[in-house]
């Protein structure tokens, strides 16, 4: 029986690996609620919410990672971010059919944005990496392979109303430990992708790791919840300028932003968006009358 949207620790006591379990249920599917996305696509955003989760667990600070797809086939978008609390938003832009495509089949020569933010914005890490494995876990592995030095394995799978995921890390200062690596991940890799989707946390160690002794944590709990506010929006407007909302204004008689990750709108007649630039407005350029 699998725990729902509960993320896991786990250390091995006698071996310098940890790793993390995730199950997403709800949270993946509040996320499919928005489009009606393809069954391909609905699986690669369920891996990569996965694989976000268990990023996110490996954070050191409050804050969020997302991981950006962006690809050069039918796929051409796909974002995913996790808070250090856990909370999960995600979405696709594809086009045209995509009748049981692979991965690379979808994506293409895409590449992988991972940003890593601090919570206060006061630090913000970018890395990008080519899409060139199979998967979207060998293609994380590699980003780990080049831009942390930290080895690092990823399982994911999605499918029918779940994602799954487990990931496995050499602790930094033991990254030399070549044979206790290659022990938990040959057994890993044994682990079928119906018993990631469909066993706990607890199973898959049971089942994987019996011969070696792994402590188990307490789970956390995983929400899709959007960080979206109308300061937020008021901020993107404001980014705008003055003379582009008034357009819009001037055009549609209110201005409506729906947020693209979990479909709340936001709308601003035009009192509100006039007042968004009230007070220290500066004259649009160009809009100078003499
Ligand atoms: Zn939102």
């Amino acid at each position: 029986m699998s725990e729902h949207d509960t993320l896991r620790r786990f250390i091995f006591e006698e071996l310098p690996v940890q790793g993390r379990h995730v199950h997403l249920d709800a949270s993946w599917r509040a996320a499919l609620e928005r489009q009606d996305y393809p069954a391909s696509v609905r699986a690669l955003l369920g891996e990569t919410m996965a694989a976000a989760a268990l990023l996110s667990a490996t954070l050191k600070f409050d804050g969020s990672i997302t991981l950006q797809i962006q690809g050069t086939g039918p796929v051409h978008l796909l974002v995913v971010q996790c808070t250090s609390g856990l909370n999960l938003r995600g979405l696709a832009r594809w086009n045209g059919d995509l009748a049981s495509l692979s991965f690379r089949e979808m994506v293409g020569d895409g590449r992988l944005v991972m940003t890593i933010e601090q919570q206060d914005k006061t630090e913000r890490y970018q890395s990008i990496v080519p899409l060139e494995g199979e998967t979207l876990s060998a293609s994380l592995e590699s980003y780990f392979a080049r831009s942390e030095q930290l080895a690092t394995r990823l399982w994911l799978t999605a499918g029918d109303g779940s994602a799954a995921g487990m990931l496995l890390q050499l602790l930094p200062d033991r990254q030399t430990d070549a044979d206790a690596w290659q022990h938990v991940t040959v057994l890993t890799d044994t682990l079928k992708q119906a018993e990631l989707a469909g066993l706990s946390a607890q199973e898959i160690l049971h089942r994987l790791y019996n011969e070696d002794d792994v402590r188990l944590f307490e789970g956390a709990p995983v929400a899709f919840r959007c960080q979206c506010s109308r300061e937020r929006i008021e901020h993107t407007l404001r980014g705008l300028g003055h003379a582009e909302v008034h357009s819009i204004l001037e055009e549609r008689g209110s201005v409506d932003v729906d947020c693209e990750f979990c479909g709340k709108r936001y709308s601003f007649d035009l009192v509100d968006a006039e007042s968004l630039f009230s007070g220290s407005f500066p004259l649009p350029t160009g809009s100078a009358k003499h």
